[in-house]
């Protein structure tokens, strides 16, 4: 896709700090690292959202992730990791070409989610357990 940055790096029109390549997957450090050594997992057909993965090409990414995830947090002295995947604008997804982020993390490195601890009014965690399970 001509306007989608990580197929211009992946068709070599950009340049990237490539770390693993395959004839599916395309592995490279985010320009704008959480911490050193966050690495970016994209297959390399454009697709947008998770959903659109084909079953193959979600199994090698998450390979590659699980393969990438042990060496950058080695390479970088880190003790833990987060692998995050966004899917969407509101979820905070920006370059809509479907991405694996592995962030390796250290417990002085500064870096918070900010997480929150919702609840479900009485009933409505066994409504929504049963929307979820038709759909499946
Ligand atoms: P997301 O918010 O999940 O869409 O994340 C997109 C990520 O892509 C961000 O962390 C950016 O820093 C990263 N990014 C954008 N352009 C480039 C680029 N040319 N090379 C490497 N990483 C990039
Ligand atoms: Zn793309």
């Amino acid at each position: 896709m001509k306007d989608c940055v990580f197929c211009r790096i992946i068709a070599g029109e950009i340049p990237a700090a490539k770390l693993i390549e395959t004839d599916v997957v395309l592995s490279f450090l985010d320009i704008a690292p959480v911490n050193p050594g966050h690495c970016l997992v994209v297959p390399k057909r454009h697709v947008a959202t998770l959903l659109e993965l084909s079953q193959d090409e979600l199994n090698i990414c998450i390979f590659t992730v699980q393969r990438l995830a042990g060496a950058a947090a080695r390479a970088t002295g880190a003790v833990g990791f987060n692998v995050l995947q966004n899917n969407g604008r509101c979820a905070g997804q920006i370059v809509p070409h479907v991405h694996f982020h592995i962030i390796p993390r250290s417990p002085d490195d500064g870096f918070k989610f900010g997480w929150r601890e919702g609840s479900y009014a009485e009933g409505e965690l066994e409504e929504v357990q049963r929307g979820i399970r038709k759909l499946l």
